[in-house]
């Protein structure tokens, strides 16, 4: 397996391997960056086709945190962790203890949360062994806890901006949003949806998160195959990456893409072709930053619940900046949206 000529590599600025024989743990914690601060970004625990597959979803995944935290003024570089799931490592505690003393052994230059196959429980675990973890149960109004609502949020009011834009309406009531994946941010996103008076359309491949939606409100279910091509006016994609693709776009029926997953496109050319279908895209790391943003004001510590929202609320003006841009230039959003990280950064470095 190559690393540094990866083609993912993108200069991270270290990559660590971890293997613990008694739990069966095997993990990647990839740094992309610690230019603006030390890098954070959830540990996502997923079963992989192969270690191969495992590093590419680290690399993409963390060089994705570097651009979100710098576009969201956080002061965190960007980094990732993935545990590789398979039957012979279940998610133990003695696993999740074994990977809070990989986190704890990097000395704070990578600081760990919740993703995809983890939970407010699990960093429970990982806390007793690093201080290096957000994402724990917070009371009394102080920021933090599970991150999911907040990238929720900032991903429900980033709908609310591309609808203003693309579609000219300054109300969700009545249009129709195609939800792919209703796990964590997929339910708390729907809720809110469904609040604003939007039709929904969701699929799952997990039956329970799909009864959990169909008993909190109406929904559409359709097949997990179908929901990217839904008639619908908004696809928000909220279950894992790599989903616009050649062979999707030229079949997606919405005029917007706005989701929270991470690496919805699956190469850069693949904004192109949306742009090229008049589809527009809010970059996934623009619109899906709630979540660290709760995570950075936890992290840091003496913030309320109140500052999260304000500072989530100022994800839809980053976003009408991108879009503005792209509606100047014709250039596609994700660009655009790469261009201001990497300017970012650079001022950072200075
Ligand atoms: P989750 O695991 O709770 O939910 C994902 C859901 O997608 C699950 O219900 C899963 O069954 C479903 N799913 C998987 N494959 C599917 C498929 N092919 N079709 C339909 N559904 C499918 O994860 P989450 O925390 O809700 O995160 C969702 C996405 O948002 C991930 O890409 C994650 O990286 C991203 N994200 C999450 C946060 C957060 O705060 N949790 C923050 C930023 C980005």
């Amino acid at each position: 397996m190559g690393v540094f000529d990866h083609a993912e590599f993108d200069d991270h600025e270290s990559l660590h391997f971890i293997n613990d024989a008694a739990t069966g743990l095997r993990a990647i914690i990839a740094v992309h960056s610690t230019t603006l601060g030390p890098a954070a970004g959830g540990c996502r625990r997923w079963s992989y086709a192969g270690d191969t597959d495992a590093l590419t979803d680290a690399l993409r995944l963390s060089r994705g945190m570097t651009y979100k935290n710098a576009v969201a003024e956080l002061p965190f570089g960007g980094g990732k962790a993935v545990i590789l799931a398979n039957d012979n490592a279940p998610k133990t505690p003695e696993l999740l203890s074994a990977f809070g003393r990989a986190v704890n052994s990097l000395g704070g230059s990578y600081i760990t949360a919740e993703d995809v196959g983890m939970s407010v429980d699990d960093m429970r675990h990982v806390q007793q062994h690093t201080q290096y973890v957000s994402g724990l149960p917070q009371s009394g109004g102080s920021a933090g806890g599970d991150p999911s609502p907040w990238t929720a949020l900032g991903v429900y009011l980033g709908i609310e901006a591309a609808v203003s834009v693309r579609l000219g309406k300054d109300s969700l009531a009545g249009l129709t949003i195609a939800v792919q994946g209703v796990g964590h941010v997929g339910l708390y996103l729907c809720q809110l949806l469904h609040d604003a008076g939007a039709k929904l359309i969701v699929a799952d491949v997990n039956r329970e998160n799909l009864d959990a939606v169909s008993n909190a409100m109406p929904v559409e279910i359709v097949a997990p195959s179908e929901i990217l091509f839904a008639n619908a006016d908004v696809l928000a994609p909220c279950a894992l990456g790599n989903v616009l693709t050649t062979a999707t776009i030229p079949n997606i029926k919405a005029k917007i893409v706005a989701g929270a997953a991470n690496n919805q496109l699956s190469t850069l050319a693949d904004g192109e072709r949306l742009s090229a279908r008049e589809i527009l895209y809010a970059p996934d790391y623009v619109i899906n930053a709630g979540g660290i943003i709760s995570v950075s004001h936890e992290y840091y510590g003496g913030s309320s619940e109140d500052q999260v929202r304000a500072d989530v609320a100022k994800i839809p003006a980053r976003l009408h900046a991108i879009f503005a841009e792209a509606n100047e230039t014709g250039r596609p959003t994700n660009e655009l949206a790469d261009e201001l990280a990497r300017r970012l950064i650079a001022v950072g470095k200075k």
